[in-house]
């Protein structure tokens, strides 16, 4: 049956319980499509075809209702540890490299029935987005070829916008997951920090990093985020409480929720898109009987300089590892400073190791309080505006990103203007808060944009409510589809 690997998680484990699709048709559909997609697309690095065929046939044999995500295809980020297969961060560094070991992320979507497909491409060690700072080629968005899918998990945004998986992991440091959802017309979750376990997701920033769902609707991403979560003794930064239950409230509606949007925006030059979706949100929020109310959040550009202070400084030492005597690549040279120095040169590309100066440079001793301490006390003043936001309302509501998404090219020269795209993203990180990105319209150009619900600490029960709840009615998937405009 073809059209399978389209269908939401949710519309696939329901064809599964009713016994009108098995695991191997399904997989045999996102394959057929990744094989007539991604030549254009480039969301794929790597496809685990014969491993994914065996998989779905071993899993015909069990009982499809046992397990919460039987049959599930899942594209994974390739920054994301997969057992004896290729992970390399999208970059030369870490050619061929096979971990010995499954990403705790990657073993409990494995162990809820869930079969790992293949690795997304991405920005070099989760840096940048666009998709463009990848050292294997770009992605195309599936709504426009001419522009980028966003990033960093601009692969996994792609291969789901463009129905070859019902749903892929990415990692979201300052907004890779949201940006580049928002960008390809999906949804996008980042939970809590600390809600899903960071072991086997190769560092970025790691007091920022988490890995989270991209889906074609709320409740995909509220399927997996519920087999993803929960304490992990491999990480000493997981949550040790277990995670709410995400799937029983799911459907009860926006009724009784109290929503908040900034007053700040109103002096953002938005994309009228964009204004006009937040516009469509209050709205829905007003139907439902609770009238959105104005906060005061301040600090939104103070977060994006927190931001790239800290997670620059954390990458600094974090990649570190990249030797040439550990991990992947290595150049051979005459003594050990220089095979440190050949390797490091020829392995990274230039945004790394842009982010390597510069955060080496925010952590020395002349510097240190000037920037690093200082982006701390920044970050602790950012999470107290927001915890005390979130005592008075449930959500507050925001663009994901300023505009629709960029052309190809168009920032490439221009890495501040890149790091802008996560204005609106990054606060969510900087304080630690579970956000989402949803579709919620089209641009004028016809590409879609998003809005971004933020909850409180813990809450992503109440995010993907809410979530769920503007998705009914704004039907985004039922009205749009990539190159066909209004369906
Ligand atoms: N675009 C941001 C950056 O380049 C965020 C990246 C991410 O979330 N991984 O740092």
């Amino acid at each position: 049956m073809s059209g399978l690997a389209g269908k939401s998680v949710g519309e696939l484990l329901s064809l599964y319980r009713d016994g009108a699709a098995r695991p191997a048709e399904v997989i045999g559909d996102c394959l057929d499509t990744i094989d007539s997609r991604d030549q254009v697309a480039g969301a794929f690095l790597d496809v685990f075809r014969d491993e994914a065929i065996a998989r779905a046939k071993e899993l015909g044999k069990e009982d499809p209702g046992r397990l919460p995500l039987y049959g599930i295809p899942v594209a994974v980020k390739d920054n994301i540890c997969t057992r004896g297969l290729p992970t390399t961060c999208a970059s030369k560094m870490l050619g061929g490299y096979r971990p010995p070991y499954d990403a705790t992320a990657v073993e409990r979507l494995t162990a809820a029935g869930a079969i790992i497909i293949g690795k997304t491409n991405m920005d070099e060690f989760a840096m940048g987005s666009s998709n463009e700072y990848s050292a294997y080629g770009r992605v195309r968005n599936p709504w426009n070829e001419e522009c980028t899918p966003g990033g960093s998990s601009g692969g996994s945004a792609a291969a789901v916008a463009a129905g070859m998986v019902p749903v892929a992991l990415g990692s979201d440091t300052g907004g890779s997951i949201r940006q580049p959802a928002s960008f390809c017309g999906v949804t996008g979750l980042k939970g809590t920090y600390g809600r899903v376990s960071r072991y086997g997701l190769v560092a970025f920033a790691s007091s920022f990093d988490q890995i989270g769902p991209i889906a074609s609707d709320a409740e995909g991403c509220a399927l997996l985020m519920q087999a993803l979560a929960g304490p992990d003794g491999k990480d000493a930064t997981a949550i040790e409480e277990d995670c709410p239950d995400l799937l029983s409230g799911l459907d009860v509606g926006l009724a009784g929720l109290s929503f908040g949007i900034p007053e700040e925006l109103a002096g953002w030059d938005l994309d009228p898109a964009v204004s006009s979706a937040l516009d469509e949100v209050s709205r829905a929020v007003a139907g439902s009987g609770s009238v959105p109310e104005t906060v005061t959040l301040p600090g939104m550009e103070t977060s994006i300089a927190c931001y790239y202070v800290i997670a620059n400084a954390e990458a600094s030492s974090n990649l570190a590892r990249f030797d040439g005597v550990r991990y992947g690549m290595r150049e051979d040279a005459g003594s050990l400073g220089s095979l440190y120095a050949s390797t490091r040169t020829a392995g990274f590309g230039e945004e790394v190791k842009r982010r390597i100066l510069l955060g080496t440079y925010v952590l020395s001793a002349g510097s240190y309080d000037a920037y690093y301490g200082k982006a701390l006390s920044v970050r602790e003043m950012i999470r107290k505006a927001y915890s005390d936001i979130f005592s008075r309302i449930d959500l507050l509501m925001m663009p994901s990103t300023p505009g629709p998404a960029f052309r190809l090219g168009e920032k490439l020269d221009d890495p501040v203007s890149m790091y802008l795209s996560d204005i609106f993203t990054t606060p969510a990180n900087v304080a630690g808060l579970p956000a989402i990105s949803i579709p919620a319209g089209l641009s004028a150009g016809g590409l879609p944009v998003g809005v971004q619900l933020v909850a409180a600490s813990g809450r992503e029960d109440v995010l993907l409510r809410g979530a769920r709840g503007l998705e009914k009615l704004f039907r985004f998937r039922e009205r749009f589809v990539p190159g066909g405009g209004d369906a």
